[in-house]
């Protein structure tokens, strides 16, 4: 099954593409993930898209594309996969249709106030990715009841998965939260229609906790889901 999540930064798409890739045994696919290591390794190729990321910019499509391509052609992407961050604009979800057809997207929806804290108080683990958030949300918005526990590590500032230490994104910073909010609006939401038009979009409410937000989201893919 190939699968997209598409929610603004800080609606979870991390966090749940993840854990929705384990269940469904797929790869998860992130290409801010694929940046993130290629800026790791301090190559050419890593230095030139540093200067985007640090900044909070959108890498330029001709870069994405053939990340993205690349990665999906490896053997364990056969079967499908779970995208995550891909696409971010009309031109990359058009490359995209000319090489697979894409099952569902899942469009994740937040309240904006809820989302700037919740990135802000974001961590991740430098080592494998994983995601951990260290404040509890509880509080009504526009009429929806937010109820999001915190995601803490079992140590302060230790990865349960692998030990890692865990960090701030760069681009968790409240400015440059607000730049990749901006871009989001201007150039990912316009995704949302395209989409809708093909008749793939799922809306997802994101303001409960993990497990029941999974769960909501299991519901959205049956049937078309086998987990293995
Ligand atoms: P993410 O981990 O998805 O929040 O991505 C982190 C950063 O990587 C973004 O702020 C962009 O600078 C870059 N990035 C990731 N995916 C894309 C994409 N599909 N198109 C352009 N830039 C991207």
């Amino acid at each position: 099954m190939k699968i997209i999540f598409l929610g603004s930064p800080g609606a979870g798409k991390g966090t749940y593409s993840t854990r929705i890739a384990r269940l469904l045994d797929v790869p998860h696919v992130s290409t801010g993930e694929l940046f993130r290591e290629a800026i790791k390794k301090d190559s050419d190729f890593g230095n030139q898209v540093n200067e985007y990321v640090r900044k909070g910019r959108l890498v330029p499509d001709d870069i994405t594309i053939i990340t993205l391509k690349k990665r999906i052609d490896e053997p364990d992407c056969q079967n499908g996969f779970i995208l995550d961050g891909y696409p971010r604009t009309i031109p990359q979800a058009q490359a995209l249709d000319e090489v697979v057809k894409i099952d569902v997207v899942l469009n994740l929806k937040i309240h904006e106030i809820i989302l700037i804290r919740k990135l802000s108080a974001r961590r991740i683990c430098d080592k494998c990715g994983e995601i951990y958030n260290i404040i509890d949300i509880e509080e009504t918005l526009d009429g929806m009841d937010y109820n999001m526990p915190a995601m803490h590590p079992k140590t302060p500032g230790i990865c349960d998965k692998c030990g890692g230490t865990l960090i701030q994104r760069k681009d968790d910073r409240v400015e440059v939260i607000e730049t990749r909010l901006k871009q989001y609006h201007q150039q990912s939401e316009p995704l949302v229609r395209y989409y809708q038009s093909r008749g793939l979009v799922e809306d997802v409410y994101v303001n409960l906790g993990i497990d029941r937000t999974i769960s909501r989201i299991m519901k959205k893919l049956k049937p078309q889901t086998v987990i293995k």
